[in-house]
Parts: structure tokens; C-alpha cells; sequence
């Protein structure tokens, strides 16, 4: 059976319905009884589990945010709290007898060591993923056996969303690492029996020896980190590779913009491979799962398909903390209605989505389920730098990916922040450093980027730096960290 057929052809009032009846029966059957979290939350606030009833409940569960994680004096190990528990005791207070009756049957046909097995499997954590915020220690997340069948089952959806073929075959680049992108290609490809190959990205290969995997199997499909994507492909370009084979291109682990995509089908045109489709994702680690958008022409996007067997999503006003409606901006909640070990409801993504969440049928693809915009501001991104003040104004710094990427002439970049003299008491200065295309106008490029930063940010650069293409892929250490360092800030703490 593949309920995704289903599950995406329900109307809106289906849909809702399922959310309601699979969070009833989540909060009472698992997380309630099991999360020491969320036991302690609903008891400290009065809330029956029962009174859960439908989505409108949820506003009565306090938030869950990245700090109930952050372990304290009292509590070194806070993420054990939102593992699911389960004991045999618990289990006879708080599952249904419908639930019940047929672990009796079981145990008495297969034996109890065949249900303690089958609960094993259900329950115990068996892998995990980790965080990656630049302030705080990684977060751990754990996964259960039922929860890598989760993994396969979103995979399969996504594949199943960029319409690629088993007879496809597809090149992961994707870092090598404890990280959700890498392993939600991994069970995607196996879930959908197409042929892949993972490099482990340019840590474990280097450009050039993913440039050789990709000659060698000839791929319709890559997938990987947009700045990781688009370098080996302009590498690739400039040595005078062919990759006509190329048709699907698939970008996660960061915001993809329209532009970045243009820009990327330019480099792919050179290399001989047109009419590329290039999408976008989204997904974090607490959700383990990801989202994906479906097949447009490049300067649209669909926004990403939403799986309303497993999750639901609220967009709420990020300073009031109260639900906005249907296609309207805010902070996007996450809650999960079918997971095991780490689970997390009402969590607070710190993530801005403009456009929000809308129920009606994806005018490409005609899928019916819901979908979420695909313009989000990673929030948490700017908290990790303190989104502290740039020569005074408060920058929103994701701005600068956007208006670098609509600056045609320039190839990569960096943009590094520093005190004057390097005096922490000093004013701000901001330096742009950037690669241009071969036979770009250094002065018209130069104007053009103090003109778009200083519209995005309102704050002007102190100068810009020309280097060579070489020079700035070491600096943004795009073939050895799993994340470019795009923004640097080299301002001394006080
Ligand atoms: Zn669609």
C-alpha cells in the first residue's frame, strides 16, 4: 500500500480530520505516558491529555523552544527527557485494550520474546543526528528502528515529489555526517530502489574527486549543500567537463533562492545540460525528516509538501506567540503525531516563513496536501550571531545571501565582519570579499554590490576585495567544513 498516494489526494477537511484523530491518539497513547518532557509540562500546567482533541488544542501545550534542551545544573542530560520510555506498567495504564489485546495474542502465539522484540524495534533508540548550532553544544537526536522506517517513508515522498525514476541514477554529495540531509538521501534511495552513490561531499572526496564519481556514473540527479553544488559544477565547467546527463538538481541543509537557482542552471547550461530542474528543501534536525517542493519552472517555487500523516505545523506570530491564519507570515511550529524516541511537540523552529501554510491543491503538481512557503528566514541563523548591530543598525544577516546572488558578475563570496583595528571598542567594519566570473567588470560589479547591500541592509561595505576563485573556496572552506563559512565574524568579544 502506498498511503502517500493517499494521504496527498485527501481534501482539506480530511486532512484535518486525520491531524486530529492521529494527535489525540499520539498525545494519549505515547507522548503523554512516555516523555518524562512533556509528563512534567502537562502535569505543571493542568493539561488532560484528553482534552487534546483537535489542532485548536494545541495553543493550551506550552511552546517547546531550543533552550528546553540546554542543559542546566540540576539536569546534565536534557534531551534524555524527550526520549520516549515506555515499561511494561505504563503500557497496561495507557493503551487501549484495542492496542493491547493483540500483544496478549502475540505473546501467547509467538511468545513474549517476540513482542518484547516487535517493542524493541518500536522503541528503543538505534541511531542518532545531532544540531549544528554555532553557540550551543550539538543536541543529539534519536531515532528508533520504527523511526528509520520514518526516515525511509520521507525519502521516498521527496524522490517521489522531484518525480525521479527508479531506472535514475543519482550522485549524493551530501557531507558525510551525523546530520539529517545525509541520511534522509540514504533511506530515501534505498525506500525508492534507485541507484545511489554518496561521496561524502568534498571532506571525504574533494571537488575533484567528485567531479570524477559524477563523470564516471553519469547521474541525472545531484544532490547536496548549494554551495558545495554549485562550486564543483563551476569546477567542473572551467576544466571543460560535458555533464549534458545531468536533469534534476537537488539543494538542502540551507535556503535556496530563486536567483541561486538561476544561476546554477546558467553553469549547468555550460556544461551542456539544459532544462534542469533544481529544488529546493527544508527540514531540521528535530523534525528528522525533510520537506521538498515539486517540479516548476525555475523562477517559481511551489513551496514544500507537507506530510499530514506525520506532523502538523502552525505559523504563529513570533512575538506574541498566537496562531496567524492560513497564508500568513510568522514563526513556523513544528509538532510530530508519529514518532518514537526523540519526539518534540509545538516546537518553535526559529525559522520566519513569509506566505505561511495554505490547504489548496499545488497548482503544479495538483497534490492536495498542505504546503508550507518556501521563503523562510532561518531565525535561529541570525540568533546564533547575535543578529548584534552592524555599525549600528541591526542586520538581518541572511539578507546578504540575497543580495550577493542577484549580483550576476560575482561568482562566490564572503562577507567578514571585524572591529577597526581590531579593537573590540572600535566601530564595526564590514568586508566583502568575492571571486568574479572570468571577464567581469571589477568596477561595475564593485558598484553594483555596495548598491544592493546597502538597499538589503542598510549598511555599506568598508571595502570589497577581489581574489581569485582559488583563494575564496579556501576561505569559505567549502571542500572541508560541512557548512561554508559564508558570514564571519572576527569582531572580538568583550
Ligand atoms: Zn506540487
Amino acid at each position: 500500500m502506498n498511503p502517500w498516494g493517499k494521504i496527498s489526494s485527501l481534501s482539506k477537511q480530511e486532512t484535518i480530520d486525520l491531524q486530529n484523530q492521529k494527535l489525540h491518539q499520539f498525545i494519549n497513547s505515547y507522548l503523554y505516558p512516555f516523555s518524562p518532557h512533556y509528563k512534567r509540562v502537562f502535569d505543571e500546567n493542568k493539561i488532560n491529555p484528553k482534552h487534546i482533541r483537535t489542532t485548536h488544542d494545541l495553543k493550551h501545550i506550552p511552546f517547546t523552544s531550543k533552550l528546553d534542551f540546554v542543559d542546566t545544573e540540576q539536569s546534565k542530560e536534557r534531551f534524555k527527557d524527550f526520549v520516549l520510555q515506555p515499561t511494561k506498567e505504563k503500557i497496561k495504564q495507557y493503551w487501549p485494550v484495542s492496542r493491547q489485546v493483540p500483544l496478549a495474542v502475540t505473546s501467547v502465539f509467538k511468545g513474549s520474546e517476540y513482542v518484547l522484540d516487535q517493542l524493541n524495534k518500536e522503541f528503543r533508540p538505534v541511531f542518532m543526528t545531532f544540531t549544528t548550532g554555532t553557540t550551543s553544544r550539538p543536541i543529539p537526536f534519536l531515532y528508533s528502528t520504527y523511526d528509520i522506517q520514518n526516515l525511509h517513508t520521507s525519502g521516498a515522498r521527496m524522490l517521489n515529489l522531484f518525480d525521479i525514476k527508479i531506472t535514475e541514477q543519482i550522485v549524493n554529495t551530501f557531507p558525510y555526517a551525523p546530520h539529517l540531509a545525509f541520511w534522509q538521501v540514504v533511506y530515501g534511495g534505498i525506500a525508492s530502489c534507485a541507484l545511489i552513490l554518496s561521496t561524502g561531499g568534498g571532506k571525504v572526496m574533494g571537488t575533484e574527486g567528485n567531479i570524477a564519481a559524477i563523470m564516471k556514473m553519469r547521474p541525472s540527479v545531484i544532490l547536496g549543500v548549494p554551495s558545495f553544488v554549485y562550486h564543483t559544477l563551476r569546477v567542473a565547467k572551467e576544466k571543460g567537463y560535458k555533464m549534458e546527463f545531468i536533469k534534476k538538481v537537488v539543494l538542502g541543509a540551507s535556503k535556496v533562492s530563486i536567483p541561486f537557482k538561476l544561476k546554477v542552471a546558467e553553469i549547468l547550461e555550460g556544461l551542456g545540460a539544459t532544462g534542469v530542474s533544481i529544488f529546493g528543501t527544508y527540514g531540521f534536525t528535530e523534525s528528522r525528516c525533510a520537506w521538498a517542493e515539486c517540479p516548476t519552472a525555475l523562477d517559481v517555487s511551489s513551496g514544500y509538501h507537507l506530510y499530514s500523516d506525520k506532523e502538523i505545523f502552525e505559523v504563529v506570530d513570533p512575538k506574541t506567540g498566537e496562531a496567524k491564519k492560513e497564508g500568513e507570515d510568522g514563526e513556523l511550529v513544528y509538532t510530530s503525531i508519529d514518532s518514537r524516541a526523540s519526539v518534540v511537540i509545538r516546537y518553535r523552529t526559529g525559522d520566519f516563513v513569509k506566505g505561511g501554510i495554505t490547504y489548496e491543491p499545488c497548482p503544479h503538481c495538483k497534490r492536495r496536501t498542505p504546503r508550507i512557503s518556501s521563503d523562510i528566514t532561518r531565525l535561529s541563523d541570525v540568533k546564533d550571531l547575535q543578529l548584534s548591530k552592524i555599525k549600528g543598525s541591526l542586520v538581518n544577516l541572511n539578507n546578504f545571501s540575497a543580495c550577493m546572488s542577484e549580483v550576476a558578475a560575482v561568482d562566490e563570496w564572503q562577507v567578514e565582519l571585524r572591529k577597526k583595528d581590531n579593537d573590540p571598542f572600535e566601530i564595526d567594519e564590514l568586508i566583502v570579499c568575492a571571486a568574479l566570473k572570468p571577464n567581469a567588470d571589477k568596477k561595475k560589479a564593485e558598484e553594483e554590490i555596495k548598491e544592493k547591500m546597502l538597499q538589503a541592509t542598510e549598511v555599506a561595505p568598508n571595502s570589497i576585495q577581489f581574489v581569485s576563485m582559488d583563494e575564496i573556496v579556501k576561505r569559505l572552506e567549502i571542500e572541508t567544513a560541512n557548512k561554508e563559512k559564508r558570514i564571519v565574524d572576527n569582531r572580538p568579544k568583550v
